[in-house]
């Protein structure tokens, strides 16, 4: 069945997050990703999914995560790339979708000084006003 494809596929996820980056906890996005509570899902692949921030900085504000658990940016290994890259391509293609054609901001935070709050790796994109620099 479809849900215990579902279980196939998370058990392997979750065995392939251990064995590169130890055993990290999940955090609320493995709970959206699980579908075990809600999101406003705008976009989901196989490796990827996009949903709504539920705090928006801007009109328009979302997150791209990697199904896998990669906790944070400062992490990620040359095996990553191929995965990275698809990140942003997702990003930039949800962003047409949303209608974002004057621009926006793509965001990573990373660790304490970063202020990264969740740690499952995640771009944040937002738009739809505009940004100024430097960022706070
Ligand atoms: P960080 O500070 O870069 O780690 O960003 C985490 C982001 O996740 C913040 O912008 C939060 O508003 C957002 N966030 C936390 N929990 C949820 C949720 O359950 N759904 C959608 N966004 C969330």
């Amino acid at each position: 069945s479809t849900d215990s494809s579902d279980e196939v596929t998370k058990s392997r996820l979750a065995a392939e997050a251990q064995k590169k980056y130890g055993n990290p906890p999940p955090t609320i996005f493995s709970k959206i990703i699980n579908k075990t509570i809600p999101a406003d899902i705008i976009y989901e692949d196989e490796k990827s999914l996009a949903f709504r921030d539920v705090n928006p900085q801007g009109p328009v504000h979302f997150l791209v995560i990697p199904k896998t658990l990669i906790p944070r940016i400062s992490l990620v290994a040359d095996d990553d790339t191929e995965l990275l890259g698809h990140l942003l391509v997702v990003a930039s293609k949800v962003a047409k979708k949303e209608g974002l054609t004057k621009g926006y901001r793509l965001v990573i935070n990373d660790g304490p000084l970063g202020a990264q709050s969740v740690y499952h790796l995640h771009i944040h994109v937002i738009g739809g006003r505009q940004m100024g620099w430097p960022p706070g």
